[in-house]
């Protein structure tokens, strides 16, 4: 039963993580997120080494440089998207992809509900979904709210539990669920998430917490996780998971 006492929806939900996930690494946009945060420390009066060594810090101890941020030095969360995220100039890379918005416009509605997961703001993952022409297709959007103290993120358990309370859906193993981060899925899979798949993309760079990385390197595969599929396209869900398309 859902918090309404309605029956909960039978059909599955297919959570899509956006950054990475929906387009391609090879659009370097986390390289251009990574440089505005460190901008934003070296803003707070840090020399670039400091910037450097206290940006990647806090990714690893608080998953998002922004939760370090709010916890030692206070900043406002939505002046630092704004500066970060909000000044990105996505419309110059990435575009409406067609591909992209058949394969959600094919998946069976009547088996499964389209949301995404993201660890960013709601200001960039609909600004995203936009420019990729598919926001119709996202029945619903969890995002970090950069607007609550405290805010969870991926890849921590409580997020991935408030994420379902959001959807209303309370059996784990109906939640599949796409990803670029290793563990995020990992996390999924932990929680009891029914099918994850790892988008991994070997041999492109990305940046994480403002260091550069390959990906293929440094033991970042899922290849030989029990219960994750790894994909390097999305159409490949296509043939992972074939019942949940209707074509
Ligand atoms: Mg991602």
């Amino acid at each position: 039963m859902s918090r309404e006492g309605q029956s909960e929806d039978p059909r599955m939900v297919i959570w899509f993580d956006i950054d990475n996930t929906l387009y391609s690494a090879s659009t370097k946009i986390s390289h251009a997120m990574g440089e505005r945060i460190h901008a934003y420390f070296v803003s707070m009066g840090l020399q670039e080494e400091e910037a450097s060594g206290l940006h990647l810090k806090y990714y690893i101890q608080y998953g998002l440089a922004l939760r370090g941020l709010m916890h030692h030095h206070e900043i406002d969360p939505l002046e630092f998207d704004r500066k970060c995220d909000g000044t990105l100039p996505l419309e110059d890379l990435i575009r409406p992809d067609p591909g992209l918005r058949k394969l959600f416009e094919d998946l069976d509605r009547t088996k499964v509900r389209v949301w995404a997961l993201t660890n960013a703001y709601k200001n960039h993952a609909n600004r995203v979904l936009n420019i990729l022409n598919i926001r119709d297709q996202i029945e619903g959007l969890v995002f970090c709210d950069y607007e609550r103290p405290n805010f969870t993120c991926k890849p921590e358990a409580d997020f991935y539990r408030n994420a379902m309370m959001q959807a209303g859906i309370s059996d784990p193993s109906k939640c599949l669920f796409v990803d670029d981060s290793k563990q995020n899925v990992i996390s999924a899979k932990e929680l009891g998430w029914g099918r994850c798949a790892h988008f991994y993309e070997a041999g492109l760079q990305t940046m994480e917490g403002g260091k550069a990385k390959t990906l293929g390197q440094n033991g970042d595969a899922t290849a030989g996780t029990d219960g994750i599929v790894v994909i390097n396209n999305l159409e490949e869900l296509r043939f992972v998971w074939p019942d949940i398309f209707s074509k």
